[in-house]
């Protein structure tokens, strides 16, 4: 009876926490748009979180032919582009994402994965000359077009040259990417 009695109980207790699990997403209230840069914003994000209220002003590219053809085309380089958008993301990137989080959810893969973080999400900068290979983020740009090709492939072998050779050209004339390569010619970088 007592054994009976008791797992009836645990039974009970399990489907209780089954009940609980939510049965459609919890939606966060919208948030007015940034009024000085537009900035799409998160609840409870602070109004000065995008641009400081107006400090920082950004230039916004035009959106190149070459670039729309990626997003949208339906050849193969098109459709390659954007099955591995994320990797040429990364490639690109002059910072990366990061926060203090739990390392042990975001390797457990058998169940569904879980990214924990505490505190705030900050980008990170890494320093502009390399301590080691392979290199990374901004590093990747003070390098000659040839040098800088070639490092981008051993950092991620599965991309495609005439894709990274476009996106090198389109980044050629963007501002920021300008900035980060003219650094190179300032003695005493590392000052
Ligand atoms: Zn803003």
């Amino acid at each position: 009876m007592t054994i009976l009695g008791k797992s009836h109980k645990t039974t009970k207790k399990k489907l209780s926490h089954l009940e609980k699990i939510p049965k459609k997403p919890l939606e966060q209230p919208n948030a007015l748009d940034c009024v000085h840069c537009g900035a799409k914003r998160f609840h409870l994000e602070p109004p000065n979180f995008c641009c400081a209220g107006e400090e920082v002003s950004f230039v916004i590219p035009p959106m190149l032919y070459d670039i729309m053809r990626l997003y949208c085309g339906l050849v193969e380089d098109s459709t390659e582009f954007r099955k591995n958008i994320h990797t040429y993301n990364n490639s690109f990137a002059f910072t990366s994402l990061d926060a203090k989080y739990d390392h042990k959810l975001t390797k457990n893969m058998k169940r569904v994965y879980t990214f924990r973080v505490q505190g705030q999400v900050y980008y990170f900068l890494n320093s502009l000359k390399p301590s080691a290979d392979p290199l990374f983020g901004i590093q990747l740009y003070f390098y000659d077009t040839e040098e800088e090709f070639s490092r981008r492939f051993d950092v991620s072998p599965r991309l495609h040259e005439s894709t990274v050779k476009l996106l090198m050209n389109v980044l050629g004339q963007n501002p920021y990417a300008k900035f980060f390569k003219g650094l190179r010619d300032i003695p005493n970088l590392e000052n």
